[in-house]
C-alpha cells in the first residue's frame, strides 16, 4: 500500500470550507464523556486548520444507531461543548437529524475564517457505514477540501472517510492519521532491525493473517496469550483445559514450519501459569501452579506466562530496535494472572527501541501500568491497527491523495 499520503501540512485552508472527519466516539454516560483521550487526540489537526484560517467543519460517528433512543443518546452534542473548552473557543454544534440538513448547510453558510462546527452523528444516516452516494454526496458539498483525521476507522469503507474523499479534489490526512501510519506502517514496511513482533490475546482465529503476515515481515515472533496453547497444542504438548482453537492446530503447524522455512524465530511459552477453572468473576482470587509448558497436567488450564518464559520474552526484546505489541500475554484482567502483560509492557518501556502498541488490550494496559508515556507510538485503533498488520489496504488510508 502506498503510504506517502498528502497531510495538513502540504496545504493551507485558509477561507475554504474544510471537513475534517475525526474520532469523537467517546464512551458517555448519561451525556457526560467519561474519557476524554480521542478528543485531545484530535487538537493538534483542529488547531492547524484553524491557525490557517479555515472554517473548520469537524464530523464524526459515536456508537451505533439502531432505535429512535439512540437519536436522543448518541447526539455529539456533548462532544462540541468539551471541545469548545479545550479549544478555547466556541465549537457551534449544528444540530440536525439529516446531519447535512437546513440546519447545517445553514450553519456553515454562516461561518467566518477560524470559526469551528460540529456536525451531528455521521450514523444518524443509514448510508453512512454503506458509503452511500447520497451522503457522500452531503458531506461533500459542504467543503472544498476534506481532511481525514479519523485512524479508528480507517479499516471501513464510510461515507464520511471513503466516499467524500473520492468527490473533493483535495484529501488529505491530518496528525493523528499520518502518525499511525508513520509507525504502523513503517514497522511493517520497512522496520529498523531486528523487528520483534508480540502477539497475544485470546484466540488464533481472530489473528490468522497477522500471525502470517508479521513472520514474513519480523525477525522475531514472539506468541503468548490464550493463542499460545494452540500452538503448544500442535506441537504435541497437553494442554489440559487450556483455551483451544481445535479447528486451527494444523494452521499452527503450517505457521511453525513457515518460520522455519524463513529462517524466522517464534517464541512459544516454556513455562505456564495455571489455574484449576477460569476465574469467576474474573478478577476473583484464585490459586495458580507454574509447571513447564509440556507438563500441563489434563485438569489445569494455562492463564499467563511463566517466569521463565518472563525472561525469555524480555531478552528479546532487548535486543529488538523495532518492536510491535499486539494483545495480552494472560488473563490479565485478574491482578494474580497479569504477571505476563505487565512484565512484557515494563520490557518494552525500558527499551530504547521503537515500541508500537496495537490498539485495544495492550494499549488499555500500557495505559493502566503507567507507561503509556514511554511507548514511541500507541495505536488509537484496534481493529484498524490489526488490519495494518495484516499488510492489507487501509481504504481510509487509501483515499487520500499521495504525495
Ligand atoms: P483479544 O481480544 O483477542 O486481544 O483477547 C484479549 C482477551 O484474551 C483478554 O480478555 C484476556 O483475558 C484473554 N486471554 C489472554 N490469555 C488468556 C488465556 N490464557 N486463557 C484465556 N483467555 C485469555
Amino acid at each position: 500500500m502506498g503510504l506517502n499520503k498528502k497531510s495538513v501540512d502540504d496545504i493551507n485552508v485558509k477561507g475554504l470550507r474544510v471537513l475534517c472527519r475525526c474520532d469523537f466516539n467517546v464512551p458517555l454516560k448519561g451525556g457526560v464523556i467519561t474519557d476524554e483521550n480521542r478528543l485531545v487526540a484530535a487538537l493538534p489537526t483542529i488547531k492547524k486548520l484553524i491557525a490557517d484560517g479555515g472554517k473548520v467543519i469537524l464530523c464524526s460517528h459515536l456508537g451505533k444507531v439502531k432505535t429512535e433512543e439512540d437519536y436522543t443518546t448518541k447526539t455529539l452534542a456533548p462532544v462540541a461543548a468539551r471541545l469548545s473548552e479545550l479549544l478555547g473557543q466556541e465549537v457551534k454544534f449544528a444540530a440536525d437529524r439529516e446531519v447535512v440538513g437546513p440546519n447545517a448547510k445553514a450553519a456553515v453558510e454562516a461561518m467566518q475564517d477560524g470559526e469551528v462546527i460540529l456536525l451531528e452523528n455521521t450514523r444518524f444516516r443509514k448510508e453512512e457505514t454503506k458509503n452511500g452516494e447520497a451522503f457522500a454526496k452531503d458531506l461533500a458539498s459542504l467543503c472544498d477540501v476534506f481532511v481525514n483525521d479519523a485512524f479508528g476507522t480507517a479499516h471501513r469503507a464510510h461515507c464520511s472517510n471513503v466516499g467524500v474523499s473520492a468527490l473533493v479534489d483535495t484529501a488529505v490526512v491530518g496528525y493523528l492519521m499520518q502518525k499511525e501510519i508513520d509507525f504502523l506502517g513503517n514497522a511493517v514496511e520497512n522496520p529498523v532491525r531486528p523487528f520483534v513482533a508480540i502477539l497475544g490475546g485470546a484466540k488464533v482465529a481472530d489473528k490468522l493473517n497477522v500471525i502470517s503476515n508479521l513472520l514474513e515481515k519480523c525477525d522475531t515472533l514472539i506468541i503468548g496469550g490464550g493463542m499460545a496453547y494452540t500452538f503448544l497444542k500442535a506441537k504435541g504438548y497437553e494442554i489440559g483445559t487450556s483455551l483451544l482453537d481445535e479447528t486451527k492446530v494444523d494452521y499452527c503447524k503450517e505457521m511453525m514450519e513457515k518460520a522455519e522455512s524463513l529462517g524466522k524465530q517464534l517464541l512459544l511459552p516454556i513455562d505456564t501459569v495455571c489455574t484449576a477453572e477460569f476465574p469467576n468473576p474474573i478478577d476473583a482470587e484464585i490459586e495458580t501452579v507454574v509447571v513447564d509448558s509440556d507438563a500441563i497436567p489434563a485438569d489445569k488450564m494455562g492463564m499467563d506466562i511463566g517466569p521463565k518464559t518472563i525472561e525469555l520474552y524480555a531478552n528479546a526484546v532487548k535486543s529488538a530496535k523495532t518492536v510491535v505489541w499486539n494483545g495480552p500475554m494472560g488473563v490479565f484482567e485478574n491482578p494474580i494472572l497479569a504477571a505476563g502483560t505487565k512484565a512484557v509492557a515494563a520490557a518494552l518501556a525500558e527499551t530504547d527501541a521503537t515500541t508500537i502498541i496495537g490498539g485495544g488490550d495492550s494499549a488499555a494496559a500500557v495505559n493502566q501500568l503507567g507507561y503509556g508515556a514511554k511507548m514511541s507510538h500507541i495505536s488509537t485503533g484496534g481493529g484498524a491497527s490489526l488490519e495494518f498488520l495484516e499488510g492489507k489496504e487501509l481504504p481510509g488510508v487509501a483515499a487520500a491523495n499521495d504525495k
